[in-house]
C-alpha cells in the first residue's frame, strides 16, 4: 500500500511563479484526501496527473484565502465533469455560507451531494472514524481560527502464516479468532502459540498537516511520533519577530517541534514570497532536525 504526500502549493497568501497557496494531495493507503485549496489547486491537480474523481474528502484548515480560493473553481469542475458521489468537505462553519452564497448568486446547480461538516475550536476532535483509518483536528494558534489534521492509519490484525493453516487443519472459523491475537487448540488437543501462527502486521503510519500557527508547543503531545509532519515555516529566524507578529513560524521553530515530538520526516513549507532561495531555511532546520525537508509543488514525500 503506499503512503504518498505530494505538495500541490508551498508558498504563502501572495503566490510566486514557482509556489502556489497551500494545497496537499495525500495518498494515505489508497485513501485520498485533498488538505486546503489555494487558488490554482485544480490546475496543479492537473499538473501533477492527480485524479480529480480520486478526491472524495477536503479538508480546510482556515478561512484565509491562501487555503481555500481554489474551492468554489474545483468544485464547479467536479460538476462539469459529471460527478455524482458525494463530496465531504470539513471546514470552518463560515466555509459553507461563503460556498452556498458563491452557488447562489452565480445560480450554479451542482448535481451531486457536498456533505459538510464544520470544524470547532475549542479542542480538538476526530472528524472522521473510517475502518481503517482516523482523521482528527489539531488546533493551532493563527490570526483566525486554524486547526491542522492528523491521519492515523488503525492498528491492522497479525497476519496469519498461510502453511500453518494448512499443517494444523486450521477450521476457516477460527482464523478470524488467531488474527485477532487468540492461540490455537488443534483437534488432537495441540495447543499452539499466537506466535507460532502469525507475524506482526505492519506498524499503522501517520501524517500531521500543521497549517498556519504561532510557534505552539502544546501541539507536541498529540503529534509524537509521526511517520511525516508538514509545519508552516513562513520566515527564518531573523524574522522571528514579525513571524510572532504574524501568528506563523520560522524554520528552526518547526524543526524544533518536529524533534521534540520526535517525528520521523519534517517538510516545510508557506514560505513567504519575499524569500527565492531556500538553502537557509534548511541550514536553519536541519541542525535542529535533521531529516527535514523543503516542500516544493509537485513534489512527492512517500513515507
Ligand atoms: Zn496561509
Ligand atoms: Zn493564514
Amino acid at each position: 500500500m503506499n503512503f504518498e504526500l505530494t505538495i500541490l502549493g508551498s508558498g504563502s497568501a501572495v503566490p510566486t511563479a514557482n509556489r502556489n497557496p497551500t494545497a496537499h494531495f495525500l495518498n494515505f493507503g489508497e485513501k485520498f484526501f485533498l488538505i486546503d485549496c489555494g487558488e490554482g489547486t485544480q490546475i496543479q491537480l492537473k499538473r501533477y496527473k492527480l485524479r480529480f474523481t480520486r478526491i472524495n474528502h477536503i479538508f480546510i484548515s482556515h478561512l484565509h484565502g491562501d487555503h481555500y480560493f481554489g474551492l468554489i473553481g474545483l468544485i464547479s469542475t467536479l460538476n462539469l465533469l459529471g460527478r455524482k458521489n458525494p463530496l465531504y468537505i470539513y471546514g470552518p462553519p463560515q466555509l459553507k455560507e461563503l460556498l452556498d452564497f458563491q452557488m447562489k448568486l452565480a445560480d450554479h446547480y451542482i448535481g451531486y451531494k457536498i456533505e459538510f461538516t464544520p470544524l470547532s475550536y475549542d479542542q480538538s476532535k476526530v472528524i472522521v472514524d473510517d475502518r481503517r483509518y482516523t482523521v482528527e483536528t489539531i488546533i493551532l494558534k493563527h490570526r483566525v481560527h486554524c486547526c491542522g489534521f492528523i491521519f492515523r492509519e488503525k492498528s491492522k490484525q497479525r497476519n496469519i502464516i498461510r502453511e500453518k493453516i494448512q499443517q494444523y487443519q486450521i477450521p476457516l472459523k477460527e482464523v478470524a479468532n488467531i488474527k485477532a491475537g487468540a492461540d490455537f487448540l488443534s483437534t488432537d488437543g495441540k495447543f499452539i502459540s499466537n506466535k507460532e501462527l502469525t507475524i506482526e502486521p505492519p506498524k499503522p503510519k501517520s501524517y500531521a498537516f500543521c497549517s498556519d500557527t504561532i510557534y505552539k508547543e502544546s501541539i507536541i503531545e498529540q503529534i509524537k511520533n509521526v511517520d511525516l509532519l508538514y509545519h508552516e515555516a513562513t520566515f527564518l529566524s531573523n524574522l522571528s519577530e514579525l513571524a510572532k507578529q504574524t501568528y506563523h513560524t520560522t524554520a528552526a521553530q518547526a524543526a524544533n517541534i518536529a524533534k521534540m515530538a520526535n517525528v520521523k520526516q519534517l517538510v516545510i513549507g508557506h514560505f513567504s514570497s519575499r524569500y527565492a532561495s531556500f538553502d537557509e531555511f534548511l541550514q536553519e532546520a536541519c541542525p535542529v532536525f535533521e531529516n527535514t525537508q523543503i516542500a516544493a509543488d509537485g513534489k512527492r514525500i512517500p513515507f
